[in-house]
């Protein structure tokens, strides 16, 4: 059972809460968000049933949940959520396009794969200054030089900005420039990030591993939501399978699947999946059709001379072609995808 607390609520309020669950037998967990305070009841739920939750002062709301994961089931919040960042919304009714470059590089390329993001449809810039890179010897991003050059072309584009976090000693500085802070797919079950981006007062868009299945995913959403941060889109970048041929198995079926279970927003990285330009275009229009709220991609100037992962980023030419998908494919699923441009030569 979870307790959701009003704004409002007091500390003396929370206290009165845990000694009434204390009296009844049962154990309270109080998890102070910046937004809210929620608090996990764990105990036999007969327990409960005769104590007056709901009517407590505080209390915005009593959830009963079968589910391992409270906050973000859909069992007791059957809309789907949408999520605001920077004032672009992700889910339930668009199909919003994040583009941008792998890593952050120069102030050049970063401002040139911006353009390159913005004018192919994209209302939400990626683009890593922190890299979690496989081999110690890869380029790991430029840190914080990184942020900078990331906040000088939001302010140059106005597109909002999606940025990896990698460690929780480095979220409260990258949240200071992020739209959107981004846990990869190695970091989601490291719980000390996942507490302290649920902490740090921004959407989070939360991969997930490549390992785990849609219950361990979700389980790491709900340590987000339970440091009150439910501003959360998750997104399906591809799981381990024992196929080479593409870098990852693009798990489609995740897409329904997670939205039917939580309430959150799913989008899908049809470049992290397979990792190679030519399926980008294909995994997006199956994207699409399969229901996700988004898709998130990978564009460079220069795929050539890219540090991190030039074979998927796309270039001029397919991303006129993913223009017009994004301009034809929402609209037959009912949605409408944010914004839709006509292409026009000199931008795309
Ligand atoms: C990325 O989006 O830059 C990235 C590293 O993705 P993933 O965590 O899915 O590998
Ligand atoms: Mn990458």
């Amino acid at each position: 059972m979870v307790i959701v607390m009003a704004p409002e609520a007091t500390n003396s309020d929370i206290e009165a809460l845990v000694s009434l669950v204390g009296a009844a037998g049962g154990e309270a967990f109080v998890s102070r968000g910046v937004r809210r305070t929620v608090i996990g009841l764990i105990g036999d739920l007969t327990q409960f049933s005769a104590l007056n939750l709901r009517g407590m002062n505080g209390v915005a709301d009593v959830m009963r949940v079968s589910t391992p994961y409270k906050l973000v089931s859909r069992e007791n919040h059957p809309d789907r959520s949408s999520v605001s960042v920077g004032g672009v919304l992700i889910g339930p009714d668009t199909v919003t396009l994040i583009a941008g470059p792998c890593a952050v590089e120069t102030p050049e390329q970063t401002l040139d794969a911006a353009v390159m993001a913005k004018a192919a449809g994209a209302s939400l810039l990626r683009g890593g200054a922190y890299k979690p890179r496989t081999s110690p010897y890869a380029f790991q991003g430029l840190g914080e030089a990184g942020l900078r050059i990331l906040d000088e072309v939001r302010a140059e584009t106005g597109l909002p900005i999606v940025t990896e976090v990698v460690d929780a000693h480095d979220v409260d500085l990258v949240a200071s420039y992020a739209d959107m802070l981004q846990v990869g797919t190695r970091n989601m079950q490291n719980f000390a990030l996942l507490q302290a981006v649920g902490s740090a007062g921004k959407p989070v868009m939360l991969k997930r591993g490549m390992n785990a299945t849609i219950e361990e995913w979700l389980m790491a959403a709900e340590y987000i939501a339970q440091r009150g941060n439910l501003d959360i889109v998750l997104c399906e970048r591809g799981i381990r399978t024992f196929e080479t041929a593409t870098r990852n198995t693009l798990d489609v079926s995740a897409v329904p699947v997670a939205q039917r279970l939580s309430h959150l927003p799913v989008i899908i990285d049809p470049s992290h999946s397979g990792g190679r330009r030519d399926l980008v275009l294909p995994l997006t229009r199956s994207a699409i059709a399969v229901g996700a709220d988004g898709v998130i991609i990978d564009v460079h100037p220069h795929p050539e001379t890219a540090l991190c992962d030039g074979p998927q980023a796309l270039v001029d030419g397919d991303l006129r072609e993913l223009a017009r998908i994004m301009r034809q494919f929402p609209p037959l699923m009912g949605r409408t995808a944010t914004p839709t441009p006509e292409p026009t030569p000199a931008a795309v």
